[in-house]
């Protein structure tokens, strides 16, 4: 291994440190340790929550250069061995907009001024180099039963993800709230392509249909004293509502050919919460597929003037 010679051959007046970070976005943590072999020291910490796994390697950077510069021993240089690339371009180019990366740099000239220089060096990971290995497993280990909590300075990055998290939850437990399905049914907030169309009166029939508020009879009925029955205008004995117009009056089978067809073709059960597209669980390309034959069932029934 290459690596193993090249750390091998490095003088004693040298020493190095083989740094690394964690993240586990199921347990919303980070966490970074660093390992100086040449002591015999090792350390792991986690980050405060919000932190990336770009300030996890840079923490794990800072906090190696930070116990050396503390340890007044005198070295040549200290060799950095990081696996994260990006951790590296941003302290080789410019680093100061990131609060660790800055306090980093600040480290790095501090050493320089006792003479001594910082090389940092990256390798690959998982590649079976020994003291990589170890710092990742301390830091891996961190992540699940964390030991240490760092007060790090998040980035304005990460303070806007931590902003705007905050605000999704209280969005979500707002919708939530509400009775009706379509209003709570995405996991997400945004635009989706399959919700919205182009045209403002197809959108506006869909989301009538999605929230039961149209001027179909059974809705009409409850208000309209000009509706006489909430049921099919079509002479069904049913009520007319977004089910029975969409997915059983007869009076439209000719026109629902396509859409049917192709819930067969995706073999997906055609129901209302299907064809109305507010199933999540369905992959993006077949809800759009739906939202499109939904949209041309919409037009040829004319049912896009009633609803
Ligand atoms: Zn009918």
């Amino acid at each position: 291994m290459k690596l193993n010679i090249f750390y091998n051959s490095l003088p004693t007046d040298n020493i190095s440190v083989f740094c690394d970070g964690s993240c586990s976005p199921a347990l919303k943590r980070s966490s970074a340790a660093f390992l100086i072999p040449a002591l015999n020291v090792s350390r792991s910490w986690t980050l405060v929550p919000g932190s990336s796994i770009l300030s996890a390697e840079l923490s794990a950077i800072d906090s190696s250069l930070s116990f050396l510069y503390r340890a007044h021993e005198v070295y040549k240089s200290i060799f950095v061995f990081s696996d994260s690339k990006s951790a590296i371009q941003l302290l080789s180019s410019n680093g100061h907009s990131h609060p660790i990366a800055f306090n980093v740099l600040n480290t790095i000239n501090l050493l320089k001024v006792r003479g001594i220089s910082v090389s940092l060096v990256w390798i690959p990971s998982h590649v079976g180099i020994l003291f990589n290995e170890q710092v990742d497993a301390l830091a891996r280990q961190e992540v699940i039963s964390p030991s240490i909590q760092f007060e790090n300075h998040l980035s304005f990055a990460e303070k806007i993800l931590v902003v705007k998290h905050k605000l999704q939850s209280l969005f979500h437990a707002d919708l939530y709230s509400f009775p009706s399905f379509h209003a709570k049914h995405r996991k997400k907030i945004g635009p989706a392509s399959y919700l919205n169309a182009r045209s403002r009166k197809i959108s506006v029939a869909l989301h009538r249909l999605r929230s039961g508020h149209n001027h179909l009879n059974s809705h009409r009925f409850k208000f309209d004293p000009q509706c006489q029955s909430p049921n099919c205008r079509n002479g069904c004995n049913a009520q007319e509502n977004a089910n029975h117009v969409l997915l059983i009056c007869p009076f439209f089978d000719r026109e629902r050919q396509r859409l049917r067809l192709l819930f067969t073709r995706l073999g997906i059960p055609f129901n209302l919460k299907n064809v109305l597209c507010l199933n999540d669980s369905i992959d993006k390309n077949s809800l759009l597929n739906i939202h499109y034959a939904l949209s041309s069932f919409l037009i040829a029934s004319k049912l896009i003037n009633i609803v």
